[in-house]
């Protein structure tokens, strides 16, 4: 049963709050009634004493994540409710229950109204991530509630939070199956086969969020020759080979990731003379690359975690993106994207603009990509739309 702490915000505070930003601040807090401990359930007020809020309660800048609007206990049915809809979102925009494809994110925080939780489902093993102390308080309901929704279809869960809770909350969770064991770490995306590495991989084992963009990438790809920088685990190289490219390079500065591209493009095409992979930072290699290519992609890891860094950040992909315009072939399509989400669409489309007058190319927006539709964007929480690309023909 939820407590019945209550946090009080001053006044004027509530605006936010009425206008469902799923964050309260602890500059916005007035009183605590009571003692909450971390990850607590709380009731948010406003300074007339007027419910707004239930959420989960957290020592730091972000006080409370709200988990609902209306007065609600945080139970096996609330859980039950909210992974069963985030379930049917994915069954309705054809990945749930798809042949061709059974890797996606299931849950993805504020935009599924569960703000802390991440949740990617690889072919039968659910791999959750947790970044709020709340919600992995909750983890038992949310590993019920994920075999609840998913039955026999639910061979596994991992949980990989130890490196995403706050480490002062002194949780100090290790990362492990909770549930199960998986049968098999490959997985298919759109009809092409992938080995997920969720135990040793980043964030959850493969970048699910750039499913639609590598489908774009591929029908731009034939008789192409293609770069893809930043491969980590090789997606847009193979659905290159499958458009029909006629040559692929992957490139990444860790070794592991070149291992993992070289397992996956086996996977798919087995001995195929098209691909090379090389373990080699992206500067050095655009430095040396020639104009070898007329199709390049762009996937830097996010150069700016925090707005104090953003200048910097900003100057590294316009570095990248001018190198990139300089050695692209003409008549070349460039995809070039970042996944910081301090950087707005707007500076990256300013970045690029300058990135390209600097090369002193002619280049046109073909199409503007962001993150595919179970990664969705709460409308009431902006800062969730973290990825952006641009697809450009440089002439
Ligand atoms: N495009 C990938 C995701 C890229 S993640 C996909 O579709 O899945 C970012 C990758 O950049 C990581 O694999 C990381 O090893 C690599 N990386 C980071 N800094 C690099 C650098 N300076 N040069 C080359 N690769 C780098």
């Amino acid at each position: 049963m939820a407590k019945a702490t209550k946090v009080i915000l001053k006044p004027g505070k509530e605006q936010s709050l009425l206008r469902f930003h799923p964050w309260i601040f602890s500059g916005a807090i007035q009183k605590i009634d009571g003692s909450p401990q971390e990850g607590d359930i709380v009731e948010v007020t406003g300074s007339n004493n007027d419910f707004l809020a239930v959420g989960h309660y957290q020592v730091g800048s972000i006080a409370v994540r709200v988990l609902s609007f209306v007065p609600c206990t945080r139970d096996q049915k609330f859980y039950n409710e909210k992974i069963n809809l985030a379930y049917r979102l994915r069954v309705a925009i054809g990945l749930a229950e798809s042949g061709h494809t059974n890797a996606y994110r299931l849950i993805h925080g504020e935009g599924d109204n569960l703000p802390g939780l991440i949740v990617d489902f690889y072919n039968g093993t659910a791999v959750v991530q947790m970044h709020s102390v709340g919600m992995f308080c909750d983890r038992k309901m949310i590993e019920t509630a994920l075999k609840e929704v998913y039955g026999s279809s639910l061979k596994a869960i991992y949980n990989k939070s130890e490196g995403t809770l706050p480490y002062k909350a002194g949780l100090e969770p290790e990362n492990s199956y909770v549930y199960g064991r998986p049968e098999s770490k490959e997985a298919m995306e759109n009809g092409l086969l992938f080995h997920a590495d969720w135990e040793k991989g980043q964030k959850t084992g493969f970048f699910v969020d750039q499913r639609d963009n590598r489908s774009l990438l591929e029908r731009f790809s034939k008789n192409r020759s293609v770069l893809n920088m930043f491969c980590y685990t090789g997606g847009f190289s193979f659905y290159a080979m499958r458009g029909g490219a006629a040559q692929v390079h992957s490139v990444d500065s860790s070794e592991r990731a070149i291992e993992l591209t070289k397992t996956n493009v086996e996977l798919n095409f087995p001995a195929d003379p098209r691909h090379q992979a090389f373990a080699m930072d992206a500067f050095k290699y655009l430095e040396k690359a020639g104009s070898n290519y007329d199709l390049i992609i762009l996937d830097p890891p996010a150069f700016a975690k925090h707005q104090n860094v953003l200048n910097n950040a900003i100057k590294g992909y316009r570095r990248l993106n001018a190198k990139a315009f300089e050695v692209i072939r003409p008549g070349g399509i460039l995809f070039t994207f970042s996944c910081s989400q301090v950087v707005t669409k707007e500076m990256f489309r300013t970045m690029v603009f300058s990135a390209a007058a600097k090369a002193g190319r002619q280049v046109s927006i073909l199409h503007q990509m962001s993150q595919p539709a179970d990664h969705p964007v709460n409308i009431y929480h902006p800062e969730g739309e973290y990825l952006k690309g641009l697809v450009l023909h440089v002439v």
